[in-house]
């Protein structure tokens, strides 16, 4: 099948129950073929949300109205608010009486039980499990739509103390429930000053968080569940008081979509500068957006002001993993940051040093060339320069003089002009992106 290609968020877009859908067109060899049509905006499997309609369709009132009522029905069936009140009742139960629906994802109160005695729970649900809902809720692993990819300990600590060596008070966390967890569970041990805001599309963490930690938001369409209310929250928070510098930090499914993302992340930034009269001069929010390596070229093409460190992020339940030479697991997940590199200070013990060249720290096996004057590896292993193709490229790729560029050893040697949808670069399709093999 032809690939999609994202137009962008469109005003006046229709919406399903994930707020407004995303306008496509079909695209064969770089041109548009046939309709655009809006999709949901944050299912990709037509599965989870079939939401279709073409750009110049001409919808009936009725089709209108009864698909407003599908999209009220399709909502979470508490409130935010009252899963907060919930909340607030079930700390008070003794423990013997504390029950987590394991089918349902939901905190039961004592008279709910009967409904759901015939489903798996768990009981005895202790404070400390309350505070950790990302190990208590199963993750999400549908690939397509959730894509629920946890921080491993390691890496979230390792966030966690980079953000507050770097002097961040505050946190915008987009998807990433877990530092936002860790963040949330030291404030309430110790002396603590920094604070977060989980902006996620799973409903479930609105069972363990008020809305002053939690927004339901869509990070596909900048879409807020909770209506200007929410909006406020979130811009309240970016608003930086006594001096409490803000930073996001965001950790998107990678199932494409790329365009989609920056839209919105764009639209957080611009949200942040508002919140300053002066505008904070020429500054940007800082950001890191975690993100595959393979994806730079794209990141980088909405983001000129970003860069890729090398710090590979873990995860606990990870499929993109390999094994590399020394066993230990390589991630391909990077974080990309508009704050200068050189004050991003990566991990010793874990091998990474710091070139004096560059200004920045790489990992282990990132030699510095001497002919692209940069520590050029992406993936971690040693990289070749190509005197052909003036670049260093993976070590197992070889140069292809019908292609006319390094590349894999197995590969056809059909040219496509458009570039791949997942590296942006040309000779090659999605499916047989190098960066995927
Ligand atoms: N590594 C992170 C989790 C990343 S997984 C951590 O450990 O904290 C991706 C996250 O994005 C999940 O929490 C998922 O619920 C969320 N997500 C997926 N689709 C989303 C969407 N359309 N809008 C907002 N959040 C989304
Ligand atoms: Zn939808
Ligand atoms: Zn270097
Ligand atoms: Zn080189
Ligand atoms: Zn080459």
């Amino acid at each position: 099948s032809a690939p999609l290609t994202l137009l962008g968020p469109a005003p006046g877009a229709p919406c399903c129950p994930h707020g407004p859908a995303l306008l496509f067109v079909k695209t064969s060899q770089g041109k548009e073929e046939g309709r655009r049509f809006y999709a949901c905006s944050a299912c990709r499997d037509r599965k989870d949300c079939n939401f279709f309609q073409w750009e110049d369709e001409k919808v009936s009132e009725t089709r209108l109205a009864a698909r407003e009522e599908y999209n009220r029905n399709h909502q979470p069936p508490f409130t935010h608010r009252q899963n907060v009140d919930r909340y607030k009742n079930f700390v008070l139960l003794p423990l013997s009486k504390r029950r987590f629906c394991q089918e349902c994802q939901q905190l039961l109160l004592p008279a709910e039980w009967e409904e759901h005695l015939d489903h798996q729970f768990l009981c005895d649900v202790t404070t400390t499990q309350l505070k950790s809902p990302s190990q208590l809720l199963y993750p999400l692993e549908n690939k397509k739509t959730n894509a629920q990819y946890l921080f491993a300990d390691r890496s979230c600590q390792f966030l966690l103390n980079l953000l507050i060596d770097l002097g961040f008070r505050r946190v915008l966390s987009v998807g990433t429930p877990r530092l936002h967890e860790m963040i949330q569970s030291r404030a309430s041990q110790e002396e603590f000053s920094v604070r977060s805001l989980l902006l996620d599309i799973d409903f479930r963490y609105s069972q363990f968080y008020t809305e002053d930690e939690f927004c339901h938001y869509n990070m596909f369409n900048h879409h807020f569940f909770g209506g200007e209310a929410a909006r406020e929250t979130c811009r309240k928070f970016l608003y930086e008081e006594n001096g409490e510098r803000v930073i996001m930090v965001t950790d998107p499914p990678f199932g494409g979509l790329v365009e989609a993302l920056a839209s919105s992340f764009k639209k957080l930034m611009a949200m942040w500068k508002e919140t300053e009269k002066e505008g904070h001069d020429n500054k940007e929010m800082p950001v890191f957006w975690i993100f595959p390596y393979f994806f730079e070229s794209r990141i980088l093409d909405f983001f000129p002001s970003f860069s890729m460190m090398d710090y590979q992020v873990d995860y606990d339940n990870h499929a993109l993993y390999k094994h590399g030479k020394t066993g230990r697991r390589q991630s391909p997940v990077r974080i990309f940051t508009n704050l200068t590199p050189n004050t991003i200070v990566l991990p010793e013990e874990e091998g990474y040093r710091f070139c004096t060249v560059c200004q920045r720290y790489v990992s282990s096996g990132n030699q510095h060339c001497e002919i692209c004057n940069s520590c050029t590896s992406k993936d971690g292993r040693r990289w070749k320069h190509c005197v052909l193709c003036k670049k260093c490229v993976k070590p197992s790729w070889f140069h292809c003089n019908n292609c006319n560029c390094c590349t894999l050893q197995k590969h056809s040697c059909e040219k496509t002009d458009i570039g791949c949808f997942v590296c942006g670069k040309a000779g090659h399709k999605r499916s047989a992106c190098p960066s995927l093999s």
